[in-house]
This record gives C-alpha cells, sequence and structure tokens, in this order.
C-alpha cells in the first residue's frame, strides 16, 4: 500500500491527506516541547492520551452545538478530521493567573480573573508566538472583526463547557489555547475548532491541592507528565485502563 502523503509535521502532530477530499488524518506524537521548542522530551504514551482527551473534548463541544473540525477517531494515534484553513493566531481563555500573564503584568500565579480574559497570540515560531491586539490583526488581515467577534465567543463557550467538565471531576481550568479555523459550505464561510483540546495545551489543577495535571509538570519538571494526564483521562473516565492499555494492579484488602 501506498504511504500516505505527509502534510504537515509539527511538534507535537502530524497531519496526513485524509481518505476524501476536505479530510485530513491526524496524527499524535509522544514529543513534548516547550520554550519555543528549546526543551524537547519523548513521553510514552502522551500521543495516545491526548488522542483520546482531544476526541472526548471535541465530541462534548459538538454535543453542545460547538462546531469542530472532528469527525472520528480511528485508532490509538490517529483522528479523522475536517481540513481547515487555520487562522495565524492561538487563542487563549484565562480564568486564573499563570503563566505568561505573570511575567508579563507581574500579576502573581493563582489570582483570579474578574471575568474570563480573551487574548490573541500571532502563531509565529520565529517571532515566539507574540501577544497581539485586535488592532493588529485587523490592520494586518489575520483575520476580520466579524471573524473576531466570532473567536471570541467560540472561546467563551468552549471555555464554559470545559470548566464545568473539570469542575465535575474536580480540577480548576485556569487557562487554555485553542485554534480555529475557516470552512466552507458552498460560498458560506464558517469558523470552527480545530487543532486539539489536551492536557498539553491547557493549565489544569487539582481543586483540592493544585497539584498541576498539564504540561507545566514537564515545562517546570514537577515529576512524571504521563501520569499527570492518565489522572486527568481517569477522572473523565476516557481509557481508565492507562494508556498502555493495561490496568495497573491494585492493592485487594
Ligand atoms: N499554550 C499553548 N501553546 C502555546 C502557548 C500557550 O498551548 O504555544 C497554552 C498553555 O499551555 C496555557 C495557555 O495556552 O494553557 C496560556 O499560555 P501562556 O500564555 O501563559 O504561555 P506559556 O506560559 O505557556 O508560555
Amino acid at each position: 500500500m501506498a504511504r500516505r502523503k505527509k502534510v504537515y509535521e509539527g511538534k507535537a502532530k502530524i497531519l496526513y491527506e485524509g481518505p476524501e477530499p476536505g479530510t485530513l488524518v491526524q496524527y499524535f506524537k509522544d514529543d513534548a516541547t516547550a520554550f519555543n521548542a528549546e526543551k524537547r522530551d519523548v513521553i510514552d504514551g502522551k500521543g495516545v492520551l491526548n488522542n483520546r482527551l482531544s476526541e472526548f473534548f471535541m465530541t462534548g463541544l459538538t454535543s453542545v452545538g460547538v462546531p469542530t473540525h472532528f469527525i472520528k477517531r480511528i485508532n490509538m494515534r490517529e483522528q479523522l478530521i475536517r481540513a481547515v484553513e487555520i487562522i495565524p493566531l492561538e487563542v487563549v481563555v484565562r480564568n486564573v493567573a499563570a503563566g505568561s500573564i505573570c511575567s508579563r503584568l507581574g500579576i502573581e500565579e493563582g489570582t483570579p480573573m474578574p471575568r474570563p480574559i480573551v487574548e490573541f497570540y500571532f502563531k509565529n515560531d520565529e517571532l515566539g508566538d507574540p501577544l497581539v491586539s485586535e488592532e493588529h490583526i485587523i490592520a494586518f488581515g489575520w483575520a476580520a472583526q466579524q471573524d473576531l467577534d466570532d473567536m471570541v465567543s467560540l472561546a467563551l463557550r468552549v471555555n464554559d463547557f470545559l470548566s464545568g467538565l473539570m469542575l465535575g471531576v474536580g480540577i480548576k481550568l485556569v487557562d487554555f489555547k485553542i485554534e480555529i479555523g475557516r470552512i466552507w459550505d458552498n460560498e458560506f464561510m464558517r469558523l470552527i475548532i480545530a487543532d486539539e483540546i489536551s492536557p498539553d495545551s491547557c493549565r489544569l489543577w487539582d481543586i483540592e491541592t493544585n497539584r498541576k495535571l498539564d504540561k507545566d509538570v514537564f515545562r517546570r519538571d514537577l515529576g512524571d507528565l504521563a501520569d499527570a494526564y492518565t489522572e486527568v483521562a481517569r477522572r473523565l473516565g476516557v481509557m481508565p485502563q492507562g494508556p498502555s492499555g493495561v490496568s495497573k494492579p491494585t492493592l485487594i484488602n
């Protein structure tokens, strides 16, 4: 069988041509990178966990009427998605101060936001994904005002959905990043959620202990990243047996 054509390879995922026009296959790698790929490692099982978690979040969003690129999971590491034209902006929503907002504005980590804050970053590795304003986005033509309004509204709907889901399993959704793409139905353009939603792109803290259950475990060397992601998946009822498919031994009293 001919090898599928690779369309794009990023830090954590590979995109292949899909079986039908307008589709792609998204493959989740085990590679972890941080600080613009200055820190890197391979974390066994991360790709499998993120494939399942992204499927779980995207299908949940679809069920509450938020459009996403997800079509179906194909296997442990791959999912079928709709091909979109990615808007070159990372959309970040923050509920609690952490990460770059703390260093940029001198806010103490853990400070709750008075309301969810939506930020845009220009996707450009060479520039280190700089924070940009709506003025920049419109002036440089990355998106139109109507797109921006739709993006903010989509991001806040994702925030409401994910925060509630996480709260239900004792996890605080501190912040997250999404990417949004354009699709055309005949001459009508629509925006849909693309890329992935996983602990790679969210900050997730245990409500009781503030234990970090996200990529900060890797960024700050706080322990085993796959264990943290497995804990998120386990609480949500996704892959209760862990990424290897084998249950860990349990103590019988
Ligand atoms: N984020 C991401 N990809 C990026 C930058 C940020 O997924 O290239 C996520 C990050 O995991 C966090 C949120 O977006 O959940 C906000 O990140 P922040 O701006 O604080 O930057 P960081 O501290 O990650 O550099």
